[in-house]
């Protein structure tokens, strides 16, 4: 998403695929990127707070805002499946609807498990380094 090379209307048309005759949104207003679907887009306007509720208290309304949210990984993910769940990359509207919330329920769980694991890696250290083997005796 960060290099635009996703499949909106702006890169496919970039890429001559024969079924998309102009880079323009169907808003009008704009060359449908993905900038301009989370950010300035009118026809996702209505969906938009919640996207900007998910990543708060990181902002989405400029340029800025945008490049520093997709820096962040988990808010990179909180985008992509926002734009993901606006239909407008036809070729992932199929996995959106069967992965969605399996995949979002996947990725909260290995991100627990895996804040759980570094919460506590120093403590398995410290009880390894604590509690040595017992001695065998033959
Ligand atoms: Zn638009």
């Amino acid at each position: 998403m960060r290099t635009g090379k996703i499949g909106l209307r702006s890169f496919l048309f970039q890429r001559h695929v024969p079924d998309v005759p102009t880079p323009r949104c169907s808003c009008g207003l704009g060359h449908e990127t993905a900038y301009h679907v989370v950010v300035e887009c009118p026809d996702t306007a209505e969906t938009r707070g919640t996207l900007r509720r998910q990543v708060a208290p990181a902002a989405l309304y400029s340029r800025r805002d945008f490049a520093a949210a997709l820096s962040d990984p988990d808010l990179a993910a909180t985008i992509v499946r926002w734009v993901l769940r606006q239909n407008r990359i036809p070729q992932f509207t199929l996995a959106t609807c069967i992965g969605g919330d399996i995949g979002e329920q996947r990725h909260r769980r290995e991100r627990a498990a895996w804040q759980s694991l570094k919460a506590n890696s120093a403590r398995h250290i410290r009880v390894e380094v604590a509690a040595p083997p017992p001695p065998i005796f033959i």
